[in-house]
């Protein structure tokens, strides 16, 4: 079965508060100094499914990732944990991309990659969480999709789906090929070898261009964008304490309920 993964590269979840700085101006976080970025979580997970796919089936993974900085670290990270091939989308003209640009350059990218079976997002990118790309990416390819997949298998030539509910799951049968968005259930990725960090920083990684791709020049970058981003902050929160006295406790109850009343708690 041959799978392509998108995966994004996002500033560290696990950046300490202190660190985690926004320039308003641009409405972009600004990298923190000595953090490296990592490859989303839920992206991992989709490489994960991918690869328990291949070692049942056999086939081949591609891995995607549109990255202006042309940084190779994210593909790398998933050639290391197994997958086959990785390339890389870098443009001055993807600039600015919102949801619908993102997903119409991956999808010009997977048309170019071609004779695929599978296309597998994470459920949202952990930085921006829109969880909008994998479904656009289907409706681009006019594909099948499925969302928040926590298991895939093939039965009678078509896949089988386990689909995360609230209280349960789904099982749907869909024809390939198709999407589908990978939920977090689907549990710890597998760690990269030290054979496969090896390989993985040996192998070139193709960067594609916006020439590369047959994209419609009018659908990628800032041009395209549907929608505008009108203000990035960091929410203030207060926090103030208030001693309730009284000289007994009773009496005190009494204060904090009337206080609590008035706040419009009770
Ligand atoms: C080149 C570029 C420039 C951008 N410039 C701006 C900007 O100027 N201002 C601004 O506000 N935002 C910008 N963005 C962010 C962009 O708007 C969001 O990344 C986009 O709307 C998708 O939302 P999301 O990240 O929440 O992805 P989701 O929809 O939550 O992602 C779901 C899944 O889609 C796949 N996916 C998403 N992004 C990528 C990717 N880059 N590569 C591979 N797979 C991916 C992953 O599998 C991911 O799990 C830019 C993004 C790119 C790629």
């Amino acid at each position: 079965m041959d799978i392509i993964v998108c995966v994004k590269k996002i500033p560290d979840p696990e950046i300490p508060p202190a660190k985690f700085k926004l320039d308003m101006e641009s409405k972009r976080v600004i990298p923190p100094e000595g953090i490296p970025p990592v490859i989303n979580p839920y992206d991992e997970q989709a490489v994960e499914l991918a690869l328990r796919l291949k070692d049942k089936y056999g086939g081949k993974i591609t891995v995607l990732t549109i990255d202006n900085d042309a940084d190779t670290s994210i593909v790398k990270h998933a050639l290391a944990m197994g997958a086959d091939e990785g390339i890389v989308l870098a443009d001055k003209a993807f600039e600015g991309s919102d949801s619908f640009s993102t997903s119409h350059i991956l999808s010009q990218a997977i048309q170019k990659v071609g004779n695929f079976d599978l296309v597998l997002c994470g459920r949202q990118a952990a930085d921006w969480d829109e969880g909008l790309v994998g479904a656009i990416i289907a409706e681009n390819l006019s594909l099948p999709l499925v969302t928040l997949a926590e298991a895939v298998d093939v039965v009678d030539g078509k896949l089988k789906v386990k689909r995360v509910t609230l209280d349960g799951y789904q099982i749907f049968a869909v024809p390939t090929p198709a999407v589908a968005t990978v939920s977090n259930e689907v549990g710890q990725p597998r760690l990269p070898s030290g054979w496969g960090i090896i390989s993985a920083s040996r192998k070139q990684i193709p960067i594609w261009k916006a020439g590369d791709l047959d994209a419609d020049p009018s659908q990628i970058g800032a041009k395209a964008v549907r929608r505008r981003l009108v203000k990035l902050f960091i929410p203030v929160r207060e926090k103030k304490c208030e001693i309730i006295e009284g000289e007994t406790t009773a009496e005190a109850s009494v204060k904090l309920a009337e206080r609590l009343r008035k706040a419009g708690v009770i």
